[in-house]
C-alpha cells in the first residue's frame, strides 16, 4: 500500500501503531508527534520543510550533527564489509581497535572493555561486575550499592534500583533492590556566599558516614561525574569526586563512573573524571561512543577487576553476561569514525569557545524573576524556572511549564526537551553561533510565556 509523505499522514500512522519512550500517549490527542523526514547538522526536518534546531543532542546522543558525512562514510564501508557477527568466540577489527583507542583515551587504570548494546545496559554489566568481583575474592557479604540522591542511570531493573529520580523509580520499587542512597553533591543546594567547592565537600559527609557504617555489605559507589542530567541537570565540583575516590580506596569499595550522558566533551574535558584526576574501577560510557548513530555501549574494568574473573573453567569465576549485539561492528565503526573527528578537529579545544558563547547569549537570563539559577558545566547549560525566586519554590508540577516552554520553542523551529521546568542546553558540537542565539532566543521566549500569570 503506498502512503502519501506528509506530516498529517505519517502522525496519524504513528498514532495507529506506535507506543512512544517517555510519553503519557494521551498528550498526543493534543499535540501529536513531529515527523522527521531528514537530518542536517543540528537541523531536523520535517516533511512540510519546517526545520527545528536540535538543542537536546537527541537525547544527549548526537556529537557532530545528523547525517555526518564522515560518520556516514565509514558506516558504508563497513556494512559493505561486515555488519555484525557474534563476539564470543569470534572477533572483529572494529571491536579491537575501539577498545585499544578507548583504552588509551579513558582514566589511566581502565585497561579492559566490555561491549553492551545501551547506556542500561552497561550500568547493568559494571552493577553484576562489581558484585561478582567480590563474590569471586570470597566476599560474599558485599551485596548493595551506594547511589546518590537524584541520581539517573536507566531504565532496566538494575539502573532503576541505583538511580533515584522518583517520577521514574516510585511505581517500580517493588521490583527494585534495595540500595544505600546518599545526599547528593548537587550546588544548587549550596549556602548563601558558599561556593561549589565547599557546598560539595560539606555534602560529602553524608557518603563518608556511609561508607564508614556500611562498606562491609557494599560492593560499589555509582556515580554520574559533575553533572546528575536527567535530574534537572544538577551539577557539582570535581572535589566531590576526588574525595569520593580516596573514601573508596580507604573503604575498600569499587568506584562506578557512569559517563553515559557526560562523556565525550559534554562537561569540557573528553571524559568528566579527568578534571577531578580520578581514575574509576568501572566505568560506562554509550550515548555520544557512536556520535548519535547506533546503540552500543561499552563498561570499562581495571586489570584488577579483570584478573578476578580469569582463571580456569572448571572454578567458575568467568562473567557470563552477554547481549546479542554485543560489540556491533557498525556501531564499534562510528565509534572510530567519531573519534577521529575528536583528533582531527581538536574539538575540546573548539569546544571551550562554543561554552563561552552560550555562556554570553544567556548572561540575562539570571535577573528574569522566575530563574533560580542559570548554571554551566562545559557544553551542558541548564536554567532553572521556579514560581518564588527568593525562596526557590518551585512552580506546581502540575503546571507543566516546561512543556509550555517546549510547545513555544518547537513553534520557533527549536527542539528543547526541558526536565520538568528546567531547561538547558546540550547541542551537537557542529552549532555556530547564530545558531545558538536562536536557540537562546526561543529559550527565553518561552520561559517569558511559560511563567507568566
Ligand atoms: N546513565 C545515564 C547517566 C544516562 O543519562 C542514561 C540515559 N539518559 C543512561 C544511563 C541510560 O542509557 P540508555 O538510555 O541508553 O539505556
Amino acid at each position: 500500500m503506498a502512503h502519501d509523505a506528509s506530516n498529517q499522514s505519517l502522525m496519524q500512522r504513528d498514532l495507529g501503531v506506535l507506543w512512544h519512550p517517555c510519553t503519557q500517549m494521551k498528550d498526543h490527542e493534543t499535540v501529536p508527534p513531529v515527523p522527521i523526514r531528514r537530518g542536517e547538522g543540528v537541523w531536523l526536518e520535517d516533511f512540510d520543510g519546517k526545520r527545528y534546531l536540535d538543542a537536546i543532542s537527541s537525547w544527549w546522543v548526537n556529537l557532530f550533527g545528523h547525517a555526518n558525512l564522515d560518520i556516514n562514510r565509514a558506516l558504508v564501508e563497513q556494512m559493505s564489509t561486515l555488519e555484525h557477527v557474534i563476539l564470543a568466540g569470534f572477533t572483529h577489527e572494529p571491536a579491537v581497535e575501539l577498545a585499544e583507542r578507548l583504552v588509551r583515551i579513558t582514566p589511566p587504570a581502565l585497561t579492559r572493555c566490555f561491549y553492551a548494546d545501551n547506556g542500561s545496559s552497561a550500568v547493568e554489566v559494571a552493577l553484576k561486575m562489581s558484585y561478582h568481583y567480590w563474590r569471586n575474592q570470597g566476599q560474599k557479604g558485599k551485596t548493595r550499592f551506594i547511589t546518590l540522591a537524584n541520581s539517573y542511570h536507566g531504565e532496566t531493573l538494575g539502573a532503576l534500583a541505583v538511580g533515584n529520580v522518583p517520577l521514574y523509580k516510585e511505581t517500580y520499587e517493588p521490583l527494585l533492590m534495595d540500595t544505600l542512597s546518599v545526599a547528593s553533591p548537587d550546588c544548587y543546594q549550596r549556602e548563601p556566599g558558599e561556593s561549589w567547592a565547599a557546598c560539595s565537600r560539606r555534602l560529602f559527609a553524608d557518603m563518608r558516614r556511609t561508607l564508614e557504617r556500611h562498606a562491609g555489605e557494599v560492593c560499589a559507589v555509582i556515580v554520574e561525574p559533575l553533572v546528575q542530567c536527567a535530574g534537572n541537570m544538577r551539577m557539582y565540583d570535581p572535589v566531590y569526586l576526588r574525595l569520593l575516590r580516596e573514601a573508596c580506596d580507604e573503604f575498600g569499595v569499587h568506584l562506578i563512573a557512569d559517563e553515559i550522558a557526560v562523556g565525550f566533551g559534554r562537561t569540557g574535558t573528553l571524559f568528566a573524571c579527568e578534571q577531578a584526576g580520578i581514575s574509576p574501577d568501572l566505568m560506562c560510557l554509550s550515548k555520544g561512543l557512536t556520535g548519535g548513530y547506533l546503540p552500543l555501549s561499552v563498561t570499562l574494568s581495571t586489570e584488577n577487576i579483570y584478573q578476578a574473573f580469569y582463571d580456569d573453567y572448571q572454578n567458575l569465576t568467568a562473567f557470563l553476561h552477554s547481549h546479542s549485539y554485543t560489540g556491533n561492528p557498525l556501531g564499534c565503526r562510528a565509534a572510530l569514525a567519531t573519534l577521529d573527528i575528536f583528533q582531527r578537529d581538536d574539538v575540546i579545544t573548539a569546544n571551550k569557545a562554543l561554552a563561552r558563547r552560550m555562556a554570553g547569549a544567556t548572561a540575562h537570563f539570571g535577573e528574569h524573576p522566575h530563574v533560580a539559577e542559570v548554571r554551566q558545566t562545559g557544553m551542558i547549560l541548564a536554567i532553572e524556572m521556579v514560581r518564588d525566586k527568593a525562596s526557590r519554590t518551585p512552580f506546581p508540577w502540575q503546571e507543566r511549564r516546561g512543556r509550555r516552554a517546549y510547545l513555544h520553542a518547537l513553534r520557533k523551529g527549536v527542539l528543547l526537551r526541558p526536565l520538568g521546568d528546567v531547561i538547558y542546553f546540550m547541542p551537537p558540537y557542529v552549532i555556530n553561533e547564530e545558531e545558538i542565539l536562536l536557540m537562546a532566543d526561543a529559550a527565553w521566549e518561552g520561559i517569558q510565556l511559560a511563567t507568566r500569570d
